[in-house]
């Protein structure tokens, strides 16, 4: 519907009224439309009879009187199916159209009630009132004209289907009826509500319900403007992302990334239709893969997806080469790689066998091999691993402290990677390698979790056929693997791992057998190592010892392997520079390769003092000796400790004095001595503070010859615990001590009587040359001990 008439258009004359103060007019009825005045509308004139009424008027120059029907439905018309208010209108030309039918251009002109039909055939024909509109101007209707233009030239922007113009013609209304007439003939309505406005004659009402009617329409324009928007916007982004990722595409494609990262999506899938591993994994792949296939190739998960294949095929899943099953066969491997160490040997054949005759039932034993650095713990784990014929992978766990580097990050972390464990099963490519785990007595505990409890869930046979990494995110079978751990000590693995290790003991050499390593192994290897295995060099039996004695000070052969290396490359540059061949190593060539002597067995020259007393410690490297000093001076009768001491060092301390006091009528010391002198005992470096209270009776002796001012013999070692009452009690290590002593030249060794079981470990050939004094009390020691003669000064 438009219209907006401003002036009238046709060239007709307003009906003039009869005496009776009605006009006399056609009616011609209209179907679902009402014709406001001043407006135009098309109408489509259906009746034939219509038609010629128009004609007719138009004929006398007449306008017509539209009225709206009630019902379009029914054929017949009767007046009373007709509204009875009506506009009186101009119209145009009759145009006939093609589809049948006629349409005429009509403007409003008058609004006119029917008063009487005065013809009903073949058309109506009717007497009616003219409305004649009146009103004074007021400032109300002023603001409400004003709020009415606003309201409406905002429709007109909401609204595509409103001309531009349509608001400047309202702009410049200036009468309340007319304008209501105008914006009511463009709003969407019902056939009633126009009806109804076109029979509200008071303007300002009108007016007024126009408002409302136009407050209305404004909120369903702006809701669909809204709903519009938001579906313009979600389109227009998806727009976005297409057109980018195309242009991408063709980015990608033109410089052949897209083809290399398609080329990589059926690798992976290649490699994971062609992996061995179980569905829980695969399917894991698949997911992923499916992912990465959804991403364009330059977004940074791309990468991480790709590691994360990458590890998850990487793995061993299921290949397991068969192991060895020759049990001589094993056991001429371990013994042609390794002198000695009947225990470890005995129990990797036993394993062996037993694996042979029931293969299912058989768990895989978790060794724990414990001893002193270069004692073979790693190369008999190599050889082990070569005996059953698997992959032999160690990794170190010594400062670990972080659970995520035994048990890894989860991927949401950057750069997140699998566990330690983990990894190294990558690297041994075999699900069922021997797998060593280094210094698991150094292991950390801190804040961020307990390493040791990962290790325990991989190490458990109860669980570890589905160990769960973090980072990889589905359970890995470790139950096929042989796992060795490794350790120095064995009083800091903690309890619950200890539990699950069946621990051999790797004790530290002896001379004699250091020599057999070197001669049978070290040797060989070495010259075989340095090229000169055909120049037919030897080294003299003599020159060996020498170099374990005063080259080398430790329980194991590594340092001893080093020196011997160390030869090997002055002998191969002599070689390599053309000089003559030096066929014999020996102990005087010793100082030429390897420079003056490291260790002097000082102990046999050193004198025996007042104060110093040498004790047997157990460390880390073995064993080793240590001497205790105590001096005294005068003050308060203070005992001050100096050197690596610890807490436990300190008791040892207190006891050793509380016995000495409880005994100074025996030793004929002064008791008042004790409140007139402050005493000062001193650990020199390499005794360590975990091993304490087996200095005690060293101690005493320190503090006792201070005191009574007798010297001690120095080439007299000791070890063992003291009460208050002097009573020596049995300490640990006595194998390792006893060694230490006999590298160290001591002659004489006193040893708490309760550790003489101990003394079945110690070679016959080190009891021999060694004479040990097992001791009760600290009166024996003293006995031992202590020189009787008094110092002069
Ligand atoms: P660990 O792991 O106990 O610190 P290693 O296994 O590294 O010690 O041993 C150090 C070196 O000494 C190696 O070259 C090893 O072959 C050699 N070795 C140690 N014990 C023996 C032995 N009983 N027989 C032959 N070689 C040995």
């Amino acid at each position: 519907m438009i219209g907006h008439g401003i002036h009238d258009l046709y060239n007709v004359q307003d009906a003039v009224a009869d005496s009776d103060g009605l006009i006399n007019v056609v009616l011609i009825p209209l179907a679902g439309v009402v014709v406001f005045p001043k407006m135009i509308a098309p109408l489509l004139i259906k009746r034939e009879h219509d038609v010629a009424a128009i004609s007719e008027a138009q004929a006398n120059q007449a306008t017509v009187l539209g009225v709206a029907q009630r019902d379009i439905s029914s054929d017949k018309l009767e007046p009373g199916q007709l509204f009875s208010w009506g506009t009186e209108m101009a119209l145009g030309r009759l145009m006939h159209m093609p589809e049948g039918g006629t349409s005429v251009l009509a403007q409003g002109r008058r609004r006119v009630e029917v008063v009487k039909f005065i013809q009903t055939e073949p058309y109506f024909r009717v007497k009616g009132r003219v409305l004649e509109e009146d009103y004074s101007p007021h400032r109300e209707i002023t603001a409400l004209m004003r709020v009415t233009k606003n309201l409406f030239r905002r429709c007109v922007e909401f609204n595509p289907q409103l001309p531009e113009e349509a608001q400047v013609y309202a702009f410049n209304v200036n009468e309340p009826g007319w304008l209501a007439d105008l914006v009511a003939s463009t709003l969407n309505l019902l056939l009633n509500e126009r009806q109804e406005l076109l029979e509200t004659c008071d303007p300002v009402e009108r007016l007024r319900h126009v408002n409302t009617l136009l407050g209305r329409e404004l909120e369903v324009l702006e809701l669909e403007e809204r709903i519009q928007t938001q579906v313009r916007e979600e389109v227009d982004r998806n727009q976005r992302e297409h057109y980018l990722r195309e242009q991408m595409r063709v980015i990608q494609h033109e410089l052949g990334e897209a083809d290399i990262f398609q080329q990589e999506l059926t690798d992976l899938r290649k490699r994971i239709d062609a992996s061995t591993m179980p569905d829980d994994p695969r399917d894991k792949a698949n997911k992923e893969l499916a992912r990465l296939m959804m991403l364009p190739p330059m977004t940074p998960e791309v990468g991480i997806i790709r590691t994360y294949l990458d590890w998850l095929l990487d793995l061993p899943w299921q290949d397991r080469p068969d192991d060895q099953q020759d049990l001589r066969h094993a056991a001429n491997i371990l013994d042609a790689e390794h002198y000695g160490l009947p225990k470890a040997k005995e129990r990797i054949l036993e394993h062996m066998a037993v694996r042979q005759l029931a293969p299912d039932k058989m768990r895989s034993p978790i060794l724990c091999f414990v001893g002193p650095p270069g004692t073979g713990k790693t190369s008999l784990g190599k050889s082990i691993a070569k005996a059953l014929g698997r992959e032999f992978v160690r990794v170190s766990l010594g400062g670990v402290r972080d659970e995520a580097e035994i048990r890894g990050h989860r991927r949401t972390y950057i750069g997140a990677m699998p566990g330690r464990i983990i990894q190294t099963m990558r690297r041994a490519g075999t699900t069922n390698p021997v797998f060593m785990l280094d210094e698991i007595d150094k292991l950390g505990v801190d804040f961020r979790g307990d390493p040791a409890a990962s290790l325990l869930e991989a190490l458990d046979p109860e669980q570890n056929n589905a160990y769960s990494d973090h980072y990889l995110d589905v359970s890995y079978d470790l139950s096929r693997v042989f796992f060795i751990t490794t350790a120095n000590y064995l009083d800091t693995i903690p309890e619950a791992l200890l539990d699950r290790m069946e621990v051999i003991e790797f004790p530290g050499y002896i001379e004699e057998e250091k020599l057999s390593i070197a001669k049978l192994f070290l040797i060989p290897r070495q010259l075989d190592q340095h090229g000169l295995a055909d120049h037919g060099i030897r080294f003299e039996e003599e020159a060996i010892q020498i170099i374990c004695r005063e080259y080398t000070y430790e329980a194991g052969v590594r340092n001893l392997e080093r020196e011997i290396a160390k030869i090997c490359r002055k002998l191969a540059r002599r070689v390599a520079e053309g000089r003559p061949t030096i066929k014999r190593v020996t102990p005087k060539s010793l100082g030429k390769y390897l420079g003056p002597p490291q260790f002097i067995p000082m102990l046999t020259e050193e004198e025996d003092e007042i104060g110093v007393a040498t004790g047997l410690a157990w460390t880390e490297a073995g064993g080793d000796i240590m001497a205790i000093e105590v001096t005294m001076m005068p003050g308060k009768g203070s005992l001050m400790l100096t050197g690596q001491l610890g807490e436990v060092m300190q008791e040892s301390a207190q006891a050793a004095l509380s016995y000495t006091r409880s005994r100074a009528a025996q030793l004929a010391i002064d008791p008042e001595e004790f409140d007139r002198l402050d005493i000062h005992v001193h650990l020199p470096e390499g005794a360590i503070a975990k091993d304490g209270p087996s200095a005690g009776i060293t101690l005493a002796l320190a503090l006792i010859s201070a005191l009574v001012q007798r010297k001690v013999r120095r080439d007299v070692a000791m070890t063992g615990e003291i009460t208050l009452r002097g009573r020596v009690l049995p300490v640990g290590g006595v194998r390792e001590k006893i060694l230490a002593a006999h590298r160290a030249g001591v002659r004489t060794v006193l040893l708490p009587k309760r550790n003489e079981k101990d003394l079945t470990e110690i070679p016959k050939r080190v009891l021999k040359e060694l004479t040990i004094i097992l001791v009760k009390t600290m009166d024996e020691v003293l006995e031992q001990a202590l020189l009787s003669e008094k110092d002069p000064e």
